[in-house]
C-alpha cells in the first residue's frame, strides 16, 4: 500500500516550531528556569535571555528594544493596542472614534466591536476587489474625534499587503495614532517601523517557525496607551504577568532566523505558490483566484481559490483524506458556517465564498508536494462537481467568475 502523504499547506494558520529554536528553548524550561524578576543568579540569567530576545525582535523591525513588549500572542497584542489606545485617548478627552477595515482579523475586528458596546464609535472601511484599503477612503472617514486607525499589514486569508506607509501618513497628518496588525507579515516580508511611521505593530511567534502563545507589541517611544493586563511590574510595568522566558527566547531566535533568511525563504515559497497557482488555473475550470495578481503586493506563500459549485469543507475533508492539510478560508473562524467577511468584502458572492480554500506554503514544502496536491485537487473537484446538481444545472451558462 502507498504510504500516506503528509503535506502541510496551512502555514498561515501556524508553522512548525523550528528544531533549532526548540532546542534553544529547551534549556530555558529546565536549566535557566528562573523568574526574570527574581534578584538572584537564576533570575539574572533569565533576565539576560529576555533582554537578548527583546533586542532580536526590535532589530528585526527597526525598533529600539525599549519599544518592544512581549505579549501572550498576536491576539493579545492587537487587543492591547486597540483597547489601550482607546481607553487612554478617551481619558484624555481626545474623542471616541476608531477607524479600521472590514477585513481585519477577529483579534482586531472583535476588539472594535466590543468597544462599540462601551460607547466608542467605529468606522469599518471598505476594501477594493483585491482587498486594498485606500488612503482616500481613510481620509474621508477621519473625524475630529478620531483617536485611532488600525489597518492590518497583510491579510490572513488572501495575502493582500496594505499600503501601510501611505495610510499611516494620512492618520498622522491628523495627529491620529496608527496601529497595524503585522501577524501575517512579520518574519515573511521586510518591516521597518521607522520607515513605515507606525505607532504600534503586533506580531506573533507561531507564524514564523517560533513558539505559540507568545507575541510582541511595538509601541513607539513617546506613545502612551493604557495597560490591558494590570498586575506586577513586568514589561517595564506595562504588562503584568510572569514573563514566559522560554517562549520569549524562542520568539527572538525565530524572528532573527526569519529575518536573516527572509529573501531566500520568500524565493522558495513564492516559487512553490506560483507553480501551484499556474497549475490550478490551467487544470481546473470555474475558479476564482482571490486577492491581487500583483505578487509584489501579496504575501509570498499565499494562494486562495474559490471553486464554484462545491463546498469548501468537502474539498478540505477530501484533501485531508489524501494527506493534504489546507484551510477553508481562515483557520481562526473555521468551525463557523458564516461566509468569510474578507471574501464578501472583496465581492466574492456568498455561494462562491463557501467554496474557498486557502493554501499557504512553507519552506519545508517541495515541488513534489505541489504536484501531488494539484493531482489530487483536480480529482477531488471533478468528483465533487459530478455529485453537485448545482454544477450540472449552471455549468452551461456560467463563465469563470
Ligand atoms: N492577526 C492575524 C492577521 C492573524 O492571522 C492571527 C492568527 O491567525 C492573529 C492576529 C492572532 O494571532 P495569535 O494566534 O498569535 O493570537
Amino acid at each position: 500500500m502507498e504510504k500516506r502523504k503528509n503535506i502541510y499547506l496551512d502555514h498561515a494558520a501556524t508553522t512548525p516550531l523550528s528544531k533549532e529554536v526548540a532546542e534553544i528553548m529547551q534549556s530555558y524550561y529546565t536549566n535557566v528556569f528562573g523568574n526574570a524578576n527574581s534578584q538572584h543568579s537564576y533570575g539574572r540569567d533569565a533576565t539576560i535571555a529576555v533582554i537578548n530576545a527583546r533586542e532580536q525582535v526590535a532589530k528585526s523591525i527597526g525598533a529600539k528594544a525599549s519599544e518592544i513588549y512581549f505579549t501572550g500572542g498576536g491576539t493579545e497584542a492587537d487587543n492591547w493596542a486597540i483597547k489601550g489606545a482607546a481607553l487612554e485617548m478617551k481619558s484624555r478627552g481626545r474623542g471616541n472614534h476608531i477607524i479600521t477595515s472590514k477585513i481585519e482579523h477577529p483579534a482586531v475586528y472583535n476588539s472594535c466591536q466590543q468597544l462599540e458596546k462601551y460607547g466608542f464609535e467605529v468606522t469599518y472601511l471598505d476594501v477594493d476587489k483585491d482587498g486594498f484599503v485606500s488612503k482616500e477612503n481613510l481620509e474621508k472617514a477621519i473625524r475630529k474625534d478620531t483617536i485611532l486607525v488600525s489597518i492590518m499589514f497583510a491579510n490572513n486569508e488572501i495575502g493582500t499587503i496594505e499600503p501601510i506607509r501611505e495610510l499611516a501618513e494620512v492618520a498622522h497628518a491628523h495627529n491620529i495614532l496608527f496601529h497595524t496588525d503585522a501577524v501575517q507579515a512579520a518574519g515573511s516580508i521586510a518591516i521597518d517601523v521607522k520607515d513605515l511611521g507606525v505607532d504600534m505593530l503586533s506580531l506573533s511567534g507561531h507564524k514564523f517557525y517560533g513558539p505559540k502563545g507568545i507575541g510582541a507589541l511595538y509601541i513607539r517611544g513617546g506613545v502612551k496607551i493604557e495597560k490591558l493586563l494590570t498586575g506586577g511590574e513586568q514589561e517595564r510595568a506595562q504588562r503584568g504577568g510572569t514573563t514566559n522566558v522560554p517562549a520569549a527566547v524562542g520568539l527572538g531566535e525565530a524572528i532573527a532566523a526569519a529575518t536573516a533568511n527572509m529573501e531566500e525563504n520568500a524565493k522558495v515559497v513564492s516559487a512553490l505558490r506560483d507553480r501551484f497557482v499556474k497549475g490550478v488555473k490551467e487544470k481546473i475550470e470555474y475558479i476564482r483566484y482571490n486577492g491581487t495578481e500583483d505578487n509584489s503586493k501579496r504575501l509570498p506563500n499565499n494562494a486562495s481559490f474559490s471553486f464554484q459549485y462545491i463546498e469548501g469543507e468537502s474539498i478540505l475533508y477530501s484533501l485531508d483524506l489524501a494527506g493534504i492539510s489546507a484551510s477553508s478560508g481562515s483557520a481562526c473562524s473555521s468551525g463557523s458556517l458564516d461566509p468569510s467577511r474578507t471574501l464578501l468584502s472583496i465581492g466574492v458572492p456568498v455561494g462562491v465564498a463557501h467554496g474557498t480554500i486557502r493554501f499557504t506554503f512553507g519552506t519545508d514544502n517541495t515541488n513534489d508536494d505541489v504536484d501531488y496536491t494539484l493531482e489530487k485537487l483536480v480529482e477531488i473537484v471533478a468528483r465533487l462537481r459530478n455529485m453537485s446538481p448545482l454544477f450540472k444545472i449552471s455549468k452551461e451558462d456560467t463563465k469563470n467568475v
